[in-house]
């Protein structure tokens, strides 16, 4: 997993991947990304599903925005989402392999 900007990769080889249970949509992912893959919208009922009871909680207490991938081809692995997210809901994960 790369967490820094010098490990920066070829945009799409990693993409951010987001936990549900700790994603409270405060949006610093939006802030920081250089090249905008992240967007705060509503969190789909269909992807409410599985969450753990505090997970619900907290989607429900955060009016269920969360931050989505929107743009997850362009990331090169800077690792500043990863950095800036106070709730370390964000991993950056290879997707080819
Ligand atoms: S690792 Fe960098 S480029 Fe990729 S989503 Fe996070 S901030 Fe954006």
């Amino acid at each position: 997993m790369a967490t820094h900007s010098a490990c920066k990769q070829a945009p799409g080889a990693f993409a951010p991947v987001i936990d549900r249970n700790r994603c409270e949509g405060k949006a610093d992912c939006v802030r920081v990304c250089p090249v905008g893959v992240f967007r705060v919208e509503t969190l789909a009922p269909a992807q409410r599903e599985g969450l753990s009871l505090r997970g619900r909680l907290k989607g429900w207490a955060h009016r269920w925005q969360q931050a989505q991938a929107v743009n997850a081809g362009a990331c090169e692995a800077c690792g500043l989402c990863v950095l800036a997210c106070p709730e370390k809901a964000i991993t950056l994960a290879r997707t080819t392999p």
